[in-house]
């Protein structure tokens, strides 16, 4: 059976979540049984949209969802729902808005890039214009009510505690007092969230989830809120969503893990997660040149990461070598390595097997405590 082995592309180990240029999530058995039952028969897709909308409505809180093959693609279309609705003209004229109003306002500090493609790359593909207002670091409520003109079409709001700047800016239930105010809609990018309730219970009209990064679902999303957006959201599917559009397969293996995942509470998975992560860091703190504890995610998540901080000196390298050596050996072990100014790099629990775990201390014990070998286990790789 073709596998990646045989196309000779490198196993990974994910220590940095579930992030989109790692191949999101590995799937449950239930997830990939799903997808294969989906994938033995033909079905009616509109009608297996409609229907798989109304269980993210009950999953969600909402009025309705919409599936999407991806948050990136939930934002464009999104975007093209507020730009154009469902007039089939508008919709089939996309990106090209005409006379529409096309403006997407958003704070400065949540013009994010998701892995190197930008936001309002997304944005103008729906047929937006973003409209940044403030400044990265700051952003205030009159800054955004100053940039809402007849030209507006949504407000956008980013939750991404690792990549947008929600210090200083304006919080949701803010941004959604002022478009209820000036009758704009507000579109919010949930894509890594946790939480699939709460921001639909903001008030916003659209709310944009990726089935990859919390949910353990395959390539794929939904946008969730209120009926008249959604529709909107599903007229597209006629016109620029067309090249985005989600298959049975990972719809139905999407389904399966919305399932899966909320039958779980989050405490008990976050229970689960620093009980490995708390015997991972003893295990860790040994090596020389290396100390490890667990520490909880900076905005208050339940995410109980290992912290590793490396002694430069004593490790014989900094730990952005270190890191670089992780990637470059077999497996190739990512870490997160968002604190890399610090001199610290983290293993997250959500992506990680028991295997995977393993293959951390392995080669961490590999580079750190036999040198050499490590070095030429690299170049063997290359
Ligand atoms: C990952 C991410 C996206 C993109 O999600 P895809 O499902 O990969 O398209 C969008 N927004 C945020 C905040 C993200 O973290």
């Amino acid at each position: 059976m073709m596998d990646y082995q045989e196309l000779g592309v490198a196993p990974v180990v994910s220590a940095q979540a579930n992030s989109t240029p790692l191949g999101g999530c590995t799937l449950s058995d239930g997830v990939i049984k799903a997808m294969g039952n989906a994938a033995r028969s033909h079905v009616d897709l509109d009608e297996l949209w409609r229907a798989a909308g109304g269980f993210l409505a009950d999953a969600t809180g909402s009025e309705d969802a919409c599936p999407v093959i991806g948050a990136a693609a939930g934002m464009a279309i999104a975007v093209a729902a507020c730009v154009a609705g469902t007039d089939i003209v508008r919709v089939q004229r996309l990106p090209d808005p005409g006379s529409r109003p096309n403006e997407i306002v958003l704070q400065k500090g949540h013009s994010i890039s998701y892995g190197g493609a930008p936001i309002s790359q997304m944005i103008a593909l729906g047929g937006g214009r973003a409209v940044e207002v403030g400044a990265v670091n700051e952003t205030l409520r009159s800054h955004v009510e100053g940039a809402v003109t007849e030209r507006t079409a949504a407000l956008v709001y980013v939750t991404s505690r690792t990549h947008a700047v929600h210090r200083k800016g304006v919080a949701l239930d803010e941004l959604v007092a002022i478009g209820r105010e000036r009758g704009v809609p507000v579109i919010v990018d949930a894509a890594g969230e946790s939480d699939l309730r709460g921001w639909a219970a903001s008030g916003a009209d659209l709310v944009i989830y990726s089935g990859p990064k919390m949910l353990g679902a395959p390539t794929s999303g939904f946008i969730c809120g209120r009926s008249e957006p959604v529709a909107a959201c599903r007229a597209q599917y006629s016109g620029i969503a067309r090249p985005m559009k989600v298959g049975k397969e990972n719809l139905l293996g999407m389904l399966q893990a919305v399932r899966e995942y909320t039958a779980v509470p989050e405490e008990d998975r976050a229970a689960e997660q620093l009980e490995r992560m708390t015997s991972l860091a003893t295990r860790l703190d040994k090596l020389p040149g290396l100390s490890a504890r667990t520490a909880q995610d900076d905005s208050g998540r339940l995410i109980h990461r290992v912290l590793l901080t490396v002694d430069p000196t004593d490790a014989g390298r900094s730990a952005a070598t270190l890191a670089a050596e992780m990637k470059a050996g077999v497996p190739s072990v990512h870490l997160r390595d968002f604190k890399l100014h610090l001199g610290h790099l983290e293993v997250d629990p959500r992506a990680l097997s028991a295997d995977g775990e393993e293959a951390v201390v392995q080669r961490l014990e590999e580079l750190l405590l036999d040198p050499t070998g490590a070095r030429n286990d690299s170049e063997a790789a290359r």
